[in-house]
């Protein structure tokens, strides 16, 4: 099941045309202030969230849902500037899409998110206690640093961390690092993917604001 939550009702049914074709069923809420009970009542597999909606807004609504579940959410938003802002604000969304877009697309990203959500990679295996990293079965020979970026992005592949959000949860003692630091980071750690998938940029930079991992 897909949440609509879109108060254009052209789009929404637009919307709910294209994922009932492609197989998915649909139900579509227009208020804001709908959304959480219906979610904690029905749990959908993945939520289309509009950014202003009725009643209250998505960015209100994606912080709420994200106290309790952990259902991919695509944000959609009006203005492509505000995809920096929300990615900044590490709401926890899974994508983001602007209007207008092609709806054929954002069936696509829907497919993608499912997908990995229903096959989570074993490619990658992260040993908390040992601090070691492996990749298709060879060992990636990370620092402490690296350790924790690649255990940042792998807690949700696909979702889009911010670099001030990265930042933190790189040192343990909390000191002032400059964004730079993440992505010279970032620089170290796609290297060393690289040595074992030569070709495949498996840690990808967003709008130049954040990272995900795509594995
Ligand atoms: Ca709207």
């Amino acid at each position: 099941m897909i949440l609509i939550v879109e108060d254009e009702p052209k789009l929404a049914a637009l919307e709910a045309d294209y994922l009932k074709a492609e197989g998915f069923e649909t139900h579509t809420i227009a208020d804001g202030r709908e959304v959480v009970p219906w979610v904690r009542a029905q749990a959908p597999d993945l939520i289309l969230l509009d950014l202003m909606l009725p009643g209250r807004d998505g960015l209100d609504v994606c912080r709420d849902l994200r106290t309790f579940s952990d259902v991919p959410v695509i944000m959609v938003t009006a203005k492509v500037e505000e995809i920096d802002r929300l990615i900044g604000l590490d709401l926890g969304a899974d994508d983001y899409v602007c209007k207008p877009f092609s709806v054929r697309e954002l069936v696509a990203r829907v497919r993608a998110i499912l997908r990995r959500r229903r096959t989570p990679s074993t490619a990658l295996v992260l040993d908390e206690e040992r601090h070691v990293a492996e990749l298709d079965g060879r060992a990636l020979d990370l620092t402490p640093v690296e350790f924790r970026l690649l255990r940042a992005l792998a807690s949700a592949p696909g979702r889009v961390f911010a670099r001030e959000r990265l930042l933190e949860r790189l040192y343990e003692d909390h000191r002032v690092v400059t964004d730079r630091t993440v992505d010279a980071h970032v620089k170290n750690l796609r290297r060393k993917l690289e040595e074992v998938r030569p070709g495949e940029e498996l840690v990808r930079s967003i709008y130049g604001v954040g990272y995900t991992l795509e594995l």
